[in-house]
């Protein structure tokens, strides 16, 4: 196990029963969601352009069918793990009970860096993967996306790979494909899209302008940087970004389509003309929202009594510590959590699942403003949960989730 996972699917653990604890919840309630129904892990071999063969490991875990098949991500990442993974399923099964998707949770993914590999290669390990978990996936069993560092152009490659195997074209097996080929308009834009209007719905109901508001991302993949645009547009200031290679500052704002394209070219965000480089971390910066849209654990007991962000709202998934969220709520900090925030992304994979399943193609605006009504209405409800039992909105989160699931285990029994 990767030492920096260590304790993920603790973590996950600790929000559930917080939630069980105030809803006054079964104890089987507790018993049947703390714990994936199925994780596989395979080992299999790509081909490497000098004609060698390379050994793999990659894992699927599906947590929770309740509700619907399996849906969640596939991460390309050196810090991909059993525990790891486990975690990142739980959390996908809540999601989609937050935003009253007809799906359950799983995440997966490859133990790699894929800056290491020619695209050539990348596309071997993707189909190879996809034929090794093949067995446990389907349009109405389990259902992959894109994660970190994974996109559209390596869901094709599953997909073509998955239909090779089964001899059978499902396209709604994968979601987050290209437009082109049977992907949904606004599906790239979606995570960043929803995650912005999370932190501009806590901005209302707290009286920030986000005219004059400053703003911190850390992480510039594609929730980062669509999250950066969609603020930008609202008249924020983007101040600082963060990324593996360090953080860049502009007290003006940076130019965020700038970055963008800088970012495409350079693969990071390292030496970006009209900005600063510093040292600080980002997390501890002075500013009015800060978006962590990285990886797990980067708001931990360490760093978070130093944060000065009024609103941290998760782009990423689990970048939060149980500890972390304790000292950030005594210090009136509202946190949006991942399972709220992030929860554009598989609410546009459900849409474009419904569209491969009906053979019908919607608007980009029908897209967007389907995917704003769920998520906002969902920010309504929590809102309201958090301060009639004056919790936090992690919890209050958890909370709607684990009322809509107890509903369906009780309808459906285990
Ligand atoms: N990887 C994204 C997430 O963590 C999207 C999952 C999906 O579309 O199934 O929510």
């Amino acid at each position: 196990m990767n030492k920096n996972n260590l304790g993920l699917l603790d973590i996950a653990r600790k929000q559930i029963k917080n939630a069980c604890e105030k809803l006054n919840s079964d104890s089987m309630v507790y018993e049947v969601l703390s714990t994936p129904n199925r994780v596989l892990e395979v080992s299999f071999l790509a081909k490497m352009d000098d004609g060698s063969l390379k050994r793999f490991t990659g894992y699927r875990s599906q947590h929770n069918d309740l509700c619907g098949p399996y849906k969640g991500g596939l991460r390309f990442h050196p810090a991909v793990c059993m525990d790891e993974v486990k975690a990142l399923s739980t959390w996908m099964t809540f999601k989609c009970g937050v935003v009253g998707l007809p799906y359950g949770g799983s995440k997966g993914g490859i133990t790699l860096d894929p800056r290491d590999y020619s695209k050539g290669e990348l596309e071997r390990i993707s189909r190879a993967y996809a034929k090794a978990i093949s067995p446990i996936v389907g349009e109405d069993l389990d259902i992959p996306a894109p994660d970190v560092n994974t996109n559209g152009e390596i869901m094709v490659w599953m997909l073509d790979e998955h239909t090779k195997v089964t001899g059978k074209f499902a396209p709604g097996t994968y979601t987050g494909k290209p437009v082109e080929f049977y992907g949904s308009l606004a599906r790239t834009e979606a995570t960043g899209y929803g995650v912005s209007s999370m932190a501009i719905a806590a901005a209302k109901k707290m009286n920030i302008d986000l005219n004059s508001a400053r703003i911190g991302i850390q992480g510039f993949g594609n929730v980062g940087s669509f999250t950066a645009k969609y603020m930008v547009e609202k008249g924020s200031k983007i101040v600082a970004v963060q990324d593996h290679t360090g953080c860049i500052y502009n007290e003006n704002g940076l130019d965020i389509d700038e970055l963008t394209e800088y970012n495409k070219v350079n693969r990071c965000i390292k030496g970006f003309p009209n900005s600063t480089p510093v040292d600080e971390s980002i997390i501890t910066m002075d500013v009015d929202i800060l978006f962590p849209c990285a990886l797990e654990k980067q708001i931990t007991k360490d760093n978070a009594a130093y944060v000065k962000a009024k609103i941290v709202c998760e782009g990423a998934n689990g970048p939060t510590t149980p500890e972390a969220d304790e000292i950030l709520y005594k210090n009136g900090i509202v946190v949006i959590p991942d399972i709220l925030a992030n929860s554009g992304g598989v609410t546009v994979s459900y849409f474009e699942w419904v569209q491969n399943l009906q053979r019908v193609t919607w608007s980009f605006e029908e897209v967007q403003s389907k995917q704003s009504k769920v998520m906002n209405d969902a920010f309504e409800e929590i809102w309201n949960i958090m301060n009639e039992y004056t919790v936090d909105m992690r919890t209050a989160t958890y909370m709607k989730s684990i009322k809509r699931i107890s509903q369906v285990l009780e309808l459906r029994g285990i």
